[in-house]
């Protein structure tokens, strides 16, 4: 079937709903057509937040986004800063509330709900969706687009690039934005894995598996700190995850250390004259139980080993200052060789995309083809955890629609 449409764009996540719904309204006339590969729209804003969509924070800045985008988005993210986002979301009919550390939410703690009032704002204003499209061709030819799928051919004057990246293949994560830009002129720069677990190849990592511990987290290359965070660390098979390592990850590369300080209120020297106590204390115990009541068992060994303790069999009494004050020291410093960052299957987000020189921040358009809009993930940038990456979809899709 032939569709004839003023724009069309390519993808129902979270950028491409929220350009639709911006357009038709600024616009009531025009008509939008949105194509969608998977059998509904916004699987992915779904996942988000752990199934409660973290859909933006409360100091949202460019600061906290990485990428050939990262400073453009200043802009973007001023013109529709938090208030303007979650001003736009009530009037859909979403309230919000912000957690103690400024990330908002549904106040219904449910991602479904930014899903519907989405949807259901597509439908009050007749963007029409349609799911379950796959795209043989986009191509331009005498000012018009014309995307032919499987069983439809739409043509339009305008088209938005709004399908994400390859983050997250199970949720509609694809590389298909980069191959629709390239084909349309664009340079791309790969999309690699981002907010993802970090691999190691420590010997003691396996031990560890299902541990979860409170900890300062540092980034380090050539003995010096890239950049730190606080939070809960998750030891994986083979990884290191939580938060706190998704963050670092947009920075980490191969052949960095990620360190541990698993007592951050605790200084080193305190820590040493507590396990001099510690000895005393639980002196007729094992070598093993040196840590009780301060450290979690496994983890407490793999400190021990880490600190060159090999005899468990002897009691704590047998350690010498040395070792002692090694063990203080690993437990500040706990190592880890960053060996590769962890797939896009277990990537929130992917770093990549078209390159920032090649989109105007004022309007979303291409500078390499006129009428061409891209906005979300598509584009060359990454934000931190905290609603920073789904601000950046929203409110970059506000722009691309107020511009069709
Ligand atoms: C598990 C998980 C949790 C996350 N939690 C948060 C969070 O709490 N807060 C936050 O800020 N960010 C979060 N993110 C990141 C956030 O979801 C993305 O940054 C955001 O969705 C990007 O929006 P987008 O519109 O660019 O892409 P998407 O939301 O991914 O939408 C792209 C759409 O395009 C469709 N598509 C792809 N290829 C084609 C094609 N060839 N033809 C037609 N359609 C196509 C996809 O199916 C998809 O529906 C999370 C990501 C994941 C994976």
């Amino acid at each position: 079937m032939n569709h004839n449409y003023d724009a069309i764009i390519i993808g129902g996540g979270a950028s491409g709903l929220m350009c639709a719904v911006t357009a038709k309204q600024n616009n009531p006339k025009l008509r939008i057509a949105v194509i969608e590969k998977n059998d509904r729209v916004g699987k992915k804003l779904l996942a988000t937040g752990n199934g409660r969509c973290n859909l933006t924070n409360c100091s949202i800045d460019s600061s906290k986004y990485i990428g050939s985008f990262g400073k453009q988005s200043e802009h973007i993210l001023k013109r529709y800063d938090t208030a303007q986002l979650l001003y736009r979301f009530g009037k859909l009919g979403l309230l919000t509330f912000a957690d103690s550390e400024g990330r908002c939410y549904p106040l219904s703690r449910q991602a479904s709900s930014v899903l519907d009032v989405l949807r259901y704002a597509c439908e009050r204003c007749g963007a029409e969706i349609f799911c379950g499209e796959n795209i043989n061709s986009i191509k331009n030819s005498g000012g018009r687009f014309e995307v032919v799928t499987r069983e439809n051919r739409f043509s339009a004057s305008k088209l938005v690039i709004a399908c994400g990246s390859k983050a997250a293949p199970k949720l509609g994560g694809t590389a298909s934005a980069a191959d629709y830009l390239k084909n349309l002129g664009h340079q791309l720069i790969p999309f690699s894995p981002a907010l993802c677990p970090l691999k190691t190849d420590s010997g003691l990592i396996k031990s560890l598996k299902g541990i979860r511990a409170a900890a300062n987290v540092s980034l380090i290359r050539s003995n010096r700190q890239i950049k730190s965070e606080h939070g809960e660390v998750q030891f994986t098979d083979g990884a290191l995850s939580g938060i706190c390592i998704f963050n670092l990850s947009l920075y980490a590369q191969k052949g960095d250390a990620i360190t541990l300080d698993l007592l951050p209120d605790i200084s080193e020297e305190e820590l040493f004259k507590l396990l001099l106590r510690y000895q005393e204390l639980f002196a007729r115990r094992g070598v093993e139980d040196l840590f009780t009541g301060i450290l979690q068992k496994r983890l407490a060994l793999a400190i021990l080993k880490a600190s060159g303790i090999r005899d468990f069999s002897a009691d704590c009494r047998s350690i010498g200052k040395e070792q002692l004050l090694r063990a203080a020291n690993t437990v500040k410093a706990f190592s880890f060789n960053v060996t590769d960052r962890c797939g896009f299957e277990q990537a929130q987000c992917a770093a990549g995309g078209v390159r920032g020189s090649e989109i105007d921040e004022t309007t979303m358009q291409s500078k390499v083809r006129k009428n061409l809009y891209v906005c979300g993930e598509a584009i060359d940038i990454c934000g931190e955890c905290g609603g920073y990456n789904l601000h950046f979809a929203f409110a970059s899709g506000i722009l691309a629609g107020e511009q069709l």
